[in-house]
């Protein structure tokens, strides 16, 4: 993908602040961080969002993170970590190259992960899980 910013960051045509790297994947602070230690993991393959990614490169990723994350409470001294992934418009992803933020908590970080859900009665759940499973 000619245009796409994170082909060209695993590329290393444009720099970033790697932090790890092998033969499918590339992490690398993000240029925002919600607090210090915030990672990015990207398949150096573009793939668009979760949807047209191969299960191999997701599988990879998912112990990538496991290995950040473990980095981040010994380095960082993190207490708990958000493992987090946009894909679509809809789900706020803002670059559509897959990635993974993995995102370091800290005691008293004063950020506030959440999404204001509803209680909703069993025969909501229900028609919503009949759907699903239709
Ligand atoms: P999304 O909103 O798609 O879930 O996350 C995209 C993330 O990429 C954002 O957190 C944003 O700060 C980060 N980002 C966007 N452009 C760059 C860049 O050029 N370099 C780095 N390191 N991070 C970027
Ligand atoms: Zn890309």
């Amino acid at each position: 993908m000619d245009n796409c910013i994170f082909c060209k960051i695993a590329k290393g045509d444009i720099a970033s602040f790697k932090i790890y790297e092998d033969d499918t994947l590339f992490a690398f602070l993000d240029i925002n961080p919600v607090v210090d230690g915030h990672l990015l993991i990207i398949p150096k393959t573009h793939h668009e969002n979760i949807f047209d990614t191969p299960d191999e490169v997701l599988e990879k990723i998912s112990i990538l993170s496991k290995k950040l994350a473990i980095t981040l409470k010994e380095k960082l001294n993190a207490k708990a970590v958000n493992i987090l992934n946009a894909s679509g418009k809809e789900a706020q992803q803002s670059v559509f190259h897959l990635h993974f933020h993995i995102i370091p908590r800290f005691e008293n970080d004063e950020k506030n992960l959440s999404f204001h859900g509803e209680k909703k009665e069993a025969k909501d759940l229900e028609r919503v899980k009949e759907m699903l499973l239709s």
